[in-house]
């Protein structure tokens, strides 16, 4: 009979890890004994006793990303089930680095107690204190930074600390502009323009991004309706906005899109949702379902950084998709890797057939524009055009680029 994918089976005798080993896994034990032994560097093996269902196992390698600490064989028939260091990273989401850090270190004390044990029966010399290795990794995830940076962020939405800039996406062929991206910027009082890469994860792990990617949602129509007022003649011009996985596990997400749009009395054909490959292979059941609602509000489907993820072509037919994003970095090595040029083009191909449609990002030189627009690649957007810019300076490149017809 098969068993399902997270569950495996060890007979009696079988090793299920190996000291030494990296890890990707923990087990749950469902039936069966284990037994754990640890070799001592003098090549003596310490009994640390077994365990039975209920118990776990490997937990330590999904923790941090060392070697497994011991060796574990199966007594009897074991059925286990598999938690994956996905599965765990999933699990601490919402943790804040402070829960983070507290499990790391209490998990350095533990190999700490462990090394040590084995150092003084063997009078090794010149053993790490645990004091280094938490300084070190605190050190290393720069976690008193980002401590301090996560409670400021839950101040910086109700402060009006943040903002948008907006990049220009323009058609190469006509020179005019078909939309923006909303990029979120957070003006911090001591710190200056914080780039998102830096508050981003942040507020994804804390949960925090949900209000701010409300907010922005919210800030990107109040900009359509002050464009509306000025040019009411751009009703094309569509609003990219960016979303992250955190956002869609939030369950009432598509009724607080439909109710921020709608108080606002923009068309939701005009807001594009932004979101990455990694995001529609995470959940795909329920993401699929979210898609499909939100595009029966009117709003469109994009997928960002196209190509970087785990790419799965079946997915542009399994999803909701009406555009794809082709990442910087194909745009950037397509003049001078020709494996690169050939994805390039089948990424056009592709989408033609589909009747997907294409922006290109990070076109930086004149000549990258010009070769997407002989590769049928027309909608591009990267500092060759435009700088993500504010407000006011959106609407001055669109009296450039779109100027009012003088007909109307
Ligand atoms: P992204 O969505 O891929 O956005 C494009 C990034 O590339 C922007 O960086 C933009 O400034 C930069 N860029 C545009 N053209 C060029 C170019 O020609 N060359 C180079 N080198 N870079 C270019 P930014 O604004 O720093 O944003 C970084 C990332 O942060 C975004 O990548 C996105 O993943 C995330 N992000 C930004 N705003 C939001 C937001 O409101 N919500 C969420 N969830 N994520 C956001
Ligand atoms: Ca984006
Ligand atoms: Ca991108």
């Amino acid at each position: 009979m098969d068993t399902p994918k997270a569950e495996k089976i060890f007979k009696a005798g079988d090793t299920i890890m190996s000291q030494g080993e990296m890890g990707a896994c923990a087990y749950f034990i469902q039936e069966g004994r284990v037994k754990i032994v640890l070799e001592k560097s003098d090549g003596n093996l310490l009994d640390m006793g077994t365990r039975g269902p209920g118990s776990i196992i490997g937990e330590m390698a999904i923790v941090d990303n060392q070697p497994r600490s011991a060796t574990i064989q199966a007594l009897e028939p074991c059925k286990l089930l598999e938690i994956t260091k996905e599965d765990f990273a999933r699990s601490v989401k919402g943790a804040n680095p402070i829960v983070r850090l507290i499990s790391q270190v209490i998990l350095m004390r533990y190999r700490d107690i462990l090394r040590r044990s084995e150092a003084l029966s063997m009078d090794a010399p010149g053993i790490r204190s645990a004091e280094e290795s938490e300084r070190e990794y605190a050190e290393q995830i720069n976690v008193v930074e980002s401590i301090k940076l996560a409670n400021e962020f839950k101040v910086a939405i109700a402060r009006k600390q943040l903002l948008l800039h907006y990049q220009p996406i323009y058609s190469i062929s006509s020179g005019r502009i078909l939309g923006v991206e909303a990029l979120m910027r957070w003006q911090h009082p001591e710190r200056g323009l914080v780039p998102p890469d830096e508050f981003i994860p942040l507020a994804e792990d804390s949960g925090l991004i949900i209000e701010a990617s409300r907010w922005a949602l919210g800030e990107v129509c109040a900009m359509l309706g002050r464009l509306d007022a000025q040019r009411p003649d751009l009703q094309d011009l569509f609003v990219s906005i960016n979303m992250s996985a955190t956002d869609f596990e939030e369950r009432n997400f598509v009724e607080k899109f439909k109710e921020i749009v709608s108080e606002s009395n923009i068309s939701a054909k005009r807001i594009h949702i932004e979101i990455t490959e990694r995001l529609l292979l995470k959940q795909p059941t329920d993401v699929k379902a979210t898609l499909d609602r939100c595009r029966e509000l009117g709003a469109k489907i994009v997928i960002d950084d196209f190509g970087t993820g785990y790419s799965s072509l079946s997915y542009l037919h399994r999803y909701p998709i009406d555009t794809l994003k082709i990442d910087r970095s194909f745009v950037s090595d397509m003049r001078h890797d020709k494996s690169v040029l050939g994805l390039v083009k089948s990424i056009v191909t592709i989408s033609e057939n589909m009747e997907i449609n294409i922006i290109a990002e990070g076109v930086e030189e004149a000549e990258e524009a010009k070769l997407l627009g002989q590769l049928n690649c027309d909608a591009a957007q990267g500092f060759y055009f435009s700088r993500p810019v504010a407000e006011t300076a959106v609407f001055e490149l669109l009296e450039l680029s779109n100027p009012k017809s003088t007909s109307s």
